[in-house]
Formats: C-alpha cells, sequence, structure tokens
C-alpha cells in the first residue's frame, strides 16, 4: 500500500499486543488493526504518535476514536464477513476501514462537509473503495439501503435516535455511546425476532458529542 512501511507494520504489530493487553480478543478486530494504516488517517503532524493508544484531532473540531475504542465498538458488533454496517460519523474514515477490513459493507454518514469529503477521498486512495460515505445526519440514517445487520455510532448520543432503530435489521445490534448520568456508556441494543429491544450497558467511553444538522 502507497504511504505504507515495514516500519508502520512493526508499530501496528505493537498496537495489537497493546489492545490485546487492555483486553480485547476478537482476533478478527485485531487482525483488521494489524491491517488499517492508521497514520495516514492522521494529519501527517501527528504522524510519530499514530500508533500510540490515544485519540487525535483531526480537523473541524472532530477527533480519530482512540484504538482501544475502536477495537472495543468493533468487537461488541460482532461481525461476521458480508454483513451490511451503518456507521454514524465517518470523521477520519478509520473506523469504517476496519469494519471494511472485516469483511462488511460499510455505509458510512458525516454531518461536517469537509471531513466528509476528506475521509471520501482517503478511503478511494487507500483502496476501501467499496465504502460508501454520505454527507449528511445521522440521526435520519440512510433508510435507502435499510435494514442493517449492524449500526454502529461513534459520537456521543443524548438518546437512541429511533429511526437507527428502525433502519436495524431483525436480530441485528445497534451499538453507541449513550450519555447518562454516570457519563458516557457503551451500549448494545439488540432487534429480536418478537420486534422489542434488548439493551446490555458496558463500560464508560469519552466521545465528541453527536450533534443534529449537516455543516457546510
Ligand atoms: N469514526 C471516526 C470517529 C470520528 S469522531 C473515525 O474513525 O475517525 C465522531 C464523528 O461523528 C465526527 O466526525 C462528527 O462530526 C460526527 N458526527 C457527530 N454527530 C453526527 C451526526 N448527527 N451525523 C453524522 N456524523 C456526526
Amino acid at each position: 500500500m502507497v504511504g505504507d512501511s515495514h516500519k508502520h507494520q512493526g508499530m501496528r504489530k505493537k498496537l495489537v499486543d497493546q489492545l490485546r493487553r487492555k483486553g480485547i480478543q476478537d482476533e478478527r478486530v485485531l487482525a483488521a488493526v494489524a491491517s488499517v494504516p492508521r497514520h495516514l488517517f492522521l494529519d501527517p503532524a501527528f504522524l510519530e504518535h499514530a500508533y500510540e493508544d490515544k485519540a487525535f484531532r483531526i480537523g473541524a473540531g472532530q477527533t480519530i476514536s482512540q484504538p482501544y475504542t475502536v477495537a472495543y465498538q468493533s468487537s461488541l458488533l460482532e461481525l461476521k464477513p458480508g454483513m451490511k454496517v451503518l456507521e454514524i460519523g465517518t470523521g477520519s474514515g478509520y473506523q469504517a476501514s476496519i469494519l471494511a477490513a472485516m469483511g462488511a459493507k460499510v455505509f458510512s454518514i458525516e454531518r461536517h462537509k469537509s471531513l466528509f469529503e476528506e475521509a471520501k477521498e482517503r478511503l478511494r486512495m487507500l483502496g476501501y473503495s467499496k465504502v460508501k460515505t454520505f454527507f449528511g445526519d445521522g440521526f435520519l440514517g440512510q433508510p435507502s439501503f435499510a435494514p442493517y445487520d449492524r449500526i454502529l455510532i461513534t459520537a456521543a448520543a443524548p438518546e437512541i435516535p429511533r429511526l437507527l432503530l428502525e433502519q436495524l435489521a431483525v436480530g441485528g445490534f445497534l451499538v453507541l455511546p449513550l450519555d447518562s448520568e454516570n457519563g458516557t456508556m457503551m451500549i448494545r441494543i439488540t432487534k429480536a425476532p418478537s420486534g422489542e429491544f434488548v439493551r446490555e450497558d458496558f463500560e464508560n467511553f469519552r466521545f465528541v458529542p453527536m450533534l443534529k444538522g449537516k455543516v457546510f
């Protein structure tokens, strides 16, 4: 891959070891982290830090999530190759690339026009051209390609977006960081065959907020 090197591959191996130590066990998630060149998703000014387990600024006041967070959310999805996944919050496109590397059909929405355009071009350059990107408000989802086997929100949601539950396939999962009195909690919601929703609560995380509307 253009712009990738043995040195970067070595750094990714170390990152994978760190994630393993922090409790990430899904081998397919770890393989994806080992394969996606995270340094090409960051501002070149942060090149040296690309494989630290930290979040970084990416412009428009947003961040590329910490690798641990990306790996944690990706593990909760329990993805199988070929599944349709809707991501809310394309940001840099890193999380979308991880999902694509795991064999998912990825649809991703970003509300900032500038980030959307940069991510779209980056995904094309890096060969993740099957990821479909959209400029829009993730609260509305992307009904034209629904239902989705999995929906992943990568910004802290003030509430569970009703329209996203509607766009979820039966048996599907919605994974989201949800604001609560106890901070932002990782939540997984399953759409049961009966049509009921089952909620599981996981750990606390920090995310930029999920906001309504588009930014031109
Ligand atoms: N998944 C990204 C992380 C980005 S941070 C990555 O891997 O780099 C969260 C992103 O969600 C930001 O880019 C922010 O602009 C976007 N966002 C926030 N609210 C949104 C909404 N309602 N619809 C779409 N994107 C949203």
